[in-house]
């Protein structure tokens, strides 16, 4: 019955949907009157971070970076200054910048980083708990080069939420009382952690615990007076190499050296068209913008507003065009400053029409084998890439119209584990691939001295087809994250969704040839008719995912975060 109105169907989809006109050259728009901004984060106490410079005459970057450094404080499991991050800006003028604050390998390392005496490698966990998942820290830098560019308060104004939190006390919400429940090991693995967040007898403070993180707060307090150099050199630069190389079985496994010598970049993002809408994401060394713009791309041509967003085909549509993007991801995706990504390529329309001409709204490929785009290199293979969640989305827009949207992430919950000054330790290099080759073959996303390892953070920013601001956009949950962009991308463009329905809407992805439909929402009860178009290994069950949006609509500009992770913020 369903694969019958599939077929008939396509016929229908394969007339193409009307060529919308393109995107008109951005004119500058007046700001509503009054609009201060918004902002959103994983946590309303970060938001009003970011809330309290805008009020105080800041602008996006300003209230971005002060609510990046809130989170460090409230949202510990997740992100902050002991990691790295990503941060893409749009005007209202029509331009785009993104800044890399992706952490760096340290120098001594190199693609046997991982493996033990034997030359086998370990347990994945065993990786993620030691020094040598540690990265060369990048957000303090990247929110500095950003400020520097874009900002307009002093620096220091923006550490003030940050600091009074730290020094003041937070309370513990469901969400991270969750966390260390579930992870006293790796949360409480140093005594310093262990001291901030368990009591006497190894028991996690309970929810409403105040928590004062007066070391926290005395880093905030150096770095918002002496700059970026407060972190990357110095005592706390020692601290950092030292903790980390401690827990290595290498020499000099982190150095001062390898902090003073990091470097946040900016780089080019990646820009492309879904229908009129002209969105700007972030390239290498994330897999994240490339991913979301393939799979828009190759969606282009089928006409999803009128399928409709509870109609298994849109999703089967939105899945193969994920099991193509992915596997491009997998063979060609890593650090551009150490292999040859082919990003035009992989966004060139001409070549998502012929990956997309593989799409069957039928049924589904056998097999989703990645391209040859223009500028391919040869002989890469593809890596293993394991799955964490402890990364947070926020976005800002602030009176103007500018749009900021940035990922930071310290890679898994905790990170690596260990703790320097009061944050985390992140564990982003096991974003690498631990295995440097598979089947004689070197894999792009290898451990090598100084690189950063690829990412799936995905912050993008959208102008609607008059060029006008729209849509700030971004998530957490490792590979998930173009995933979660683009359909949230689709909801807002295709299905007019509001910021709270774009992030909240239902979550179906294609793990190879796996996939997974939100347990309890309308997907699950469609899998009969997914797997009449051919899917097969479909599981409901809870879904890794964490959005974040600030959307334009006509009643003017609406923040909201994943409405998934609401209930575990409430504080008694
Ligand atoms: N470290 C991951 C990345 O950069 C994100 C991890 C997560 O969201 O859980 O892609």
């Amino acid at each position: 019955m369903i694969r019958a109105f599939t077929v008939s169907l396509a016929a229908a989809l394969l007339a193409g949907c009307a060529t919308l006109p393109a995107n008109a050259p951005a004119a500058p728009i007046a700001p509503p009157a009054g609009f201060a901004g918004t902002v959103t984060a994983a946590d309303p106490r970060a938001e009003e971070a970011g809330m309290a410079m805008l009020r105080a005459g800041g602008n996006a970057t300003d209230a971005a970076v002060a609510t990046m450094l809130a989170l460090t404080v409230v949202e510990p499991q997740s992100s902050g200054i002991g990691g790295g991050g990503f941060l893409v800006r749009g005007t209202a003028a029509g331009t785009a910048e993104s800044f890399d604050g992706r952490e760096k390998a340290p120098a001594a390392a190199g693609p046997e980083w991982f493996s033990g005496p034997d030359g086998k490698l370990p347990a994945y966990r065993e990786s993620v708990r030691s020094g040598l998942s540690v990265g060369v820290p990048g957000n303090v830098a990247m929110a500095a080069r950003a400020h520097a560019k874009n900002g307009r308060l002093p620096w220091a104004k923006l550490f003030e939420p940050a600091i009074a939190l730290a020094r003041d006390g937070f309370r513990i919400n469901p969400r991270l009382h969750d966390y260390l429940v579930r992870m006293p090991e790796h949360a409480g693995g140093s005594p310093v952690a262990k001291a901030l967040f368990y009591d006497a007898a190894g028991a996690a403070h309970p929810v409403g615990h105040v928590v004062t993180n007066s070391a926290l707060a005395r880093t905030f307090t150096d770095i918002a007076a002496r700059g970026p150099q407060a972190f990357y050199t110095g005592a706390l630069a020692e601290e950092i190499a030292t903790t980390t190389a401690a827990a290595t079985p290498h020499d000099k496994a982190m150095t001062p050296a390898d902090l003073a010598d990091y470097e946040a970049q900016e780089r080019a993002p990646v820009c492309g068209n879904y229908r009129a809408y002209r969105i700007c994401a972030m390239g290498p060394p994330t897999s994240g913008g490339v991913a979301v713009l393939q799979i828009l791309g190759m969606l282009e041509r089928f006409d999803l507003s009128a399928l409709g967003a509870e109609n298994p085909v849109t999703w089967h549509l939105f899945l193969e065009a994920q099991r193509l993007a992915y596997a491009d991801r997998e063979l060609y995706l890593a650090d551009s400053d150490f292999v040859s990504v082919p990003v035009a390529g992989l966004v060139d329309p001409s070549y998502l029409a012929q990956r997309s001409a593989l799409i069957d709204p039928a049924t589904t490929l056998a097999f989703a084998a990645p391209g040859k785009p223009a500028g391919a290199p040869i002989a890469l293979a593809d890596g293993d890439e394991p799955e964490e969640r402890g990364t947070s989305h926020l976005a800002a827009v602030d009176a103007a119209g500018t749009m900021v949207s940035y990922t930071s992430t310290i890679e898994g919950p905790f990170g690596s584990g260990l703790m320097a000054s009061g944050f985390y330790l992140n564990n982003e290099l096991t974003d690498f691939s631990r295995s440097p080759e598979v089947e004689g073959r070197m894999v792009a996303n290898r451990v090598e001295s100084g690189k950063r390892p690829r990412s799936s953070m995905s912050p993008a920013v959208v102008w609607d087809p008059q060029g006008r601001p729209f849509l700030a956009v971004g998530a957490a949950g490792g590979s998930t994250i173009p995933v979660q962009t683009a359909r949230s991308i689709i909801a807002a463009i295709d299905f007019g969704a509001s910021a709270g329905e774009a992030v909240g809407m239902p979550f179906i992805m294609a793990f190879g040839d796996a996939i997974l439909v939100e347990q309890g929402t309308w997907l699950e009860t469609a899998i009969p008719a997914f797997e009449a178009l051919g899917h097969s290994q479909i599981t409901a069950r809870a879904a890794p995912v964490k959005g974040g949006a600030i959307l334009r609509s006509a009643s003017g500009w609406q923040g909201a975060r994943d409405p998934r992770i609401e209930s575990d913020l409430i504080l008694p």
